[in-house]
């Protein structure tokens, strides 16, 4: 994709379209200001997304997938790339502009205990946004609310109470609804369940799969969990070091993964066949430091397939066949 850089119009089949997205963060600068060490936590990614559809992200702890949902959002400026949302290049918008792009893309975080206003009814939580974005007439917000609650498995009853009075997934079903009471298109769902209960998530998910059915919602899905990711997702991308590894719809990257990175990743997957022998592909060492990454390809310091070439080389992120993405020198040689 990197050599159609700021060249093709959007594609018009995309609900979102980041094309060569860069984000880095300042560790160390001079006492005038000029930075002298950089993390890029998000490097030259490129990927589409068409409306109605799930993409999960997936990676270990540190690999960027937080800071890509996050940059896209334009919760961090990028520092590079552009981000195309319907079309629009959001990448550079501000003032009104960004405000009103905020209520099409929204945010559920992982963390349900820390992200609600403790001090708030459920009611008020709810409506605040409804009335600030001006969704429906004054007069019909209580019941715009409290057909959300209906919608995502809350009581009516629950208008009037507080945060703390609900467990972990009762929280998480009001941030679901908050981030739902603007009518985004676009919903970024950061780790929504791994803050859960087991029992509880597996309900959560669901309540996400039919709010997506039922308002043709589309969602960027970050999770280390590749089980969950497996179930939800249409399309998958696996991130490493803040670049893309591999991306492609689910049943290519599930059934015929080809970077040696996704293959560990995925030899971690619990078989519930307890017949079924686990290949599992153990990787050396730890993920290293994003503020220092390796040269060549990042995942050179751990690849049980790496060459020579791998410690020079960047490899391009090509399409290997229709919709299937992979940066790998051994990939790309097959
Ligand atoms: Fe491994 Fe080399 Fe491919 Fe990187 S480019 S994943 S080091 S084989």
């Amino acid at each position: 994709m990197s050599e159609n850089k700021n060249i093709l119009p959007p594609d018009p089949e995309a609900i979102l379209e980041v094309r060569n997205l860069e984000k880095r963060f300042v560790l160390e600068k001079t006492l005038m200001g000029k930075p002298t060490k950089e993390l890029v936590a998000v490097n030259d990614i490129s990927f589409k997304l068409k409306a109605g559809e799930t993409l999960g992200i997936v990676g270990e702890s540190g690999c960027g997938k937080t800071t890509l949902g996050r940059t896209i959002l334009r919760l961090h400026p990028s520092n590079g790339g552009e981000i195309y949302f319907k079309g629009q290049n959001i990448a550079e918008l501000k003032g009104k502009e960004l405000r009103d792009l905020r209520t099409k893309m929204q945010i559920i975080f992982q963390d349900p205990y820390s992200s609600l206003p403790p001090r708030a009814t459920v009611g008020d939580i709810l409506s605040e946004p409804v009335l600030v974005h001006g969704i429906v007439p004054k007069s019909e917000v209580k019941e715009y609310v409290l057909d959300l609650m209906e919608k995502c498995g809350l009581r009516d009853y629950y208008y009037e109470r507080y945060p703390h009075e609900f467990s972990g997934g009762q929280r998480q079903r009001i941030c679901i609804a908050r981030a739902l009471s603007v009518k985004p298109e676009l919903v970024i769902c950061d780790e929504p369940v791994s803050a859960l209960d087991v029992s509880i998530q597996a309900q959560i998910i669901n309540l996400l799969k039919d709010l997506q059915r039922s308002m043709n919602l589309t969602y960027l899905f970050i999770s280390h969990d590749l089980s969950v990711v497996k179930f939800i997702s249409d399309k998958v991308g696996v991130m490493y070091l803040g670049k893309m590894m591999e991306f492609g719809d689910k049943k290519d990257i599930f059934g015929n993964p080809l970077h040696p990175y996704t293959k560990a990743l995925f030899s971690a997957i619990p078989n519930p066949d307890p017949d079924m022998k686990m290949n599992r592909i153990h990787l050396e060492g730890d993920i290293p430091s994003p503020a220092n990454p390796p040269s060549g390809c990042r995942f050179h310091t751990r690849c049980p397939m790496a060459t020579e070439e791998c410690s020079k080389c960047v490899p391009e992120y090509r399409e290997v066949e229709p919709g299937h993405f992979v940066a790998c020198h051994l990939c790309h040689k097959n």
